[in-house]
């Protein structure tokens, strides 16, 4: 298959760490020029150096994704630096899982911020460009969690569930204006996002769990890439993709 990837403009949410760390890695050795955001500027500029050490192109600029004007800027600086954006990869989210009688408001709040509204967003930035272009790609992360309810996910769920019904309406809207748009759903991947749930009891078990099980973020590199990868007149809308033993 002709290659699909290289001289693309890549920008990834989320970058700093895990999935979105990886996916940089992985596209910018498959020549990939990738704009990261994350809002722990130290990190992303240490993987941009790396990345531009190993013969890659990359830039980094510190994004809050509850911001819509970080996304702006984001999406901005892939336009100026290069010319276009071909790609937004929505990784960033956070999962502060709790049951709902512990009624953590400040967490579901924060939840539908980022892993909602900070799609949203990353979306408002990129359409515009990618219509006049009339060539895109819009890639969001869900989850398992977007498919199914688990021992604290409610509201998490409700943001995965929401980002699947958001990708599908945009693969609607999209069509007509050659953007493909892909809705990637993982199950456990050995990252950081465990590190920030505040109930400790359920923060044991999910790390527990994960640390068994878990496969590494490597995985959801290949399959972005492999996504992008299909000729222009293919879109693969949705995957979903578990460790063997996950349940
Ligand atoms: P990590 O915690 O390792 O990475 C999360 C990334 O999101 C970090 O780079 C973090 O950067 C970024 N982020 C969090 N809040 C914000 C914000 N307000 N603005 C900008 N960036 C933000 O976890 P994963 O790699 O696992 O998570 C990536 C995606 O995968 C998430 O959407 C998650 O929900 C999803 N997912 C993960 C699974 C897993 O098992 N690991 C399973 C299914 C889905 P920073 O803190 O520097 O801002």
């Amino acid at each position: 298959m002709t290659d699909n990837i290289t001289g693309k403009t890549v920008v990834i949410t989320g970058a700093s760490s895990g999935m979105g760390a990886a996916a940089a890695r992985h596209l910018a050795a498959k020549g990939a020029a990738v704009v990261l955001g994350a809002r722990r500027a130290d990190r992303i500029e240490a993987l941009v150096a790396e990345i531009v050490a190993a013969g890659g192109k990359a830039v980094a600029v510190a994004t809050d994704v509850t911001r819509r004007d970080d996304l702006q800027r984001l999406v901005g600086a892939a336009v100026d630096t290069y010319g276009r954006v071909d790609v937004l990869i929505n990784n960033a989210g956070i999962m502060p899982l709790s049951p709902l009688e512990r009624v953590k408001v400040d967490e579901w709040d924060q939840m539908i911020d980022v892993n909602l509204k900070g799609v949203l967003y990353g979306v408002a930035a990129a359409l515009p460009h990618m219509i006049a272009q009339k060539s895109g790609h819009i890639i969001n992360i869900s989850s398992v969690a977007g498919h199914k309810l688990f021992g604290g996910s409610a509201v998490y769920s409700a943001t995965k569930f929401a980002v699947r019904a958001l990708s599908e309406g945009l693969r609607q809207e999209m069509a007509p204006h050659n953007i493909r748009t892909t809705i990637i759903s993982p199950g456990a991947v050995k990252t950081e996002l465990l590190d920030h749930i505040s109930e400790t009891d359920v923060q044991k078990a999910n790390q527990d769990y994960v640390g068994q099980i878990g496969v590494p973020a490597e995985t959801l590199a290949r399959l972005v890439a492999f996504a992008i990868n299909e000729p222009e007149d293919v879109g693969i809308n949705e995957i979903l993709f578990r460790p063997t033993a996950q349940e």
